[in-house]
């Protein structure tokens, strides 16, 4: 699957990547749906008719993971109703054992996700993860999200990335196609990013059903 000779530079996704992503859809499509209907005293089935429209207009920008956008957006205390479901913060299977790994193999480790800074420091809290890392880093950080070309271009200018021997693991599709047009040379998918759902589409990419197979590799 990966030749570990041919990778010097590990770019990993964090949610539905490294960390089950049942948190951050549960939190979105169930939690906040629940908070705004108890907010405005409407039924929870009215409170996803009204909540849905307006996610999907956000969905590939920035907007969409800026806690601080939806917490003006919808008036709730984004952050705080994080905490209050962070018990379900949790890694995907092995991808605490596959972090260990990398370092052991000597590779630059670096995170690359879309997450809001809140919301990647409420994880880093959770989790016990930090020190695995080269370096975190917020599209936020850029200003454009993964899904667009200027982010790699900054990153590159920003880490000094060779993509010809850089691995880039991530769930996201659209994700992946951008990273794949900019050119990173080795590109995996997770088949299942949420641990309540089943498999999801894969596209061309190959994927990784267990990361204890990239462990062995
Ligand atoms: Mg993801």
């Amino acid at each position: 699957m990966i030749n570990w000779n041919d990778v010097d530079t590990v770019l990993l996704d964090m949610d539905g990547t490294l960390l089950d992503l049942h948190f951050d859809n549960y939190f979105w499509l169930e939690y906040v749906p629940l908070k705004y209907a108890e907010k405005h005293s409407i039924s929870l089935e009215q409170s996803k008719l009204e909540l849905e429209p307006r996610f999907e207009q956000t969905y590939g920008k920035l907007e969409w993971y800026c806690l601080d956008y939806w917490g003006k957006e919808l008036d709730l205390d984004i952050v705080a109703l994080k905490r209050e479901i962070s018990h379900l913060i949790s890694f995907r299977p092995a991808a605490d054992e596959f972090l260990h790994n990398l370092k052991e193999r000597g590779k630059e480790v670096i995170m690359i996700t879309n997450a809001h800074h809140d919301s990647l420091s409420l994880k880093l809290e959770r989790l016990s993860m930090a020190h695995y890392f080269d370096k975190l880093i917020s599209s936020h950080d850029y200003g454009y999200p993964k899904e667009a070309q200027a982010f790699w271009y900054e990153l590159e200018a920003a880490i000094g990335l060779n993509k010809n021997r850089a691995l880039f693991i991530d769930d996201s599709l659209p994700v992946l196609d951008s990273a794949k047009t900019y050119g990173i040379k080795h590109l995996l998918t997770i088949q299942y990013p949420d641990s309540k759902k089943g498999s999801k589409d894969i596209g061309s990419y190959e994927s990784v059903e267990d990361f204890k197979h990239l462990i062995q590799a």
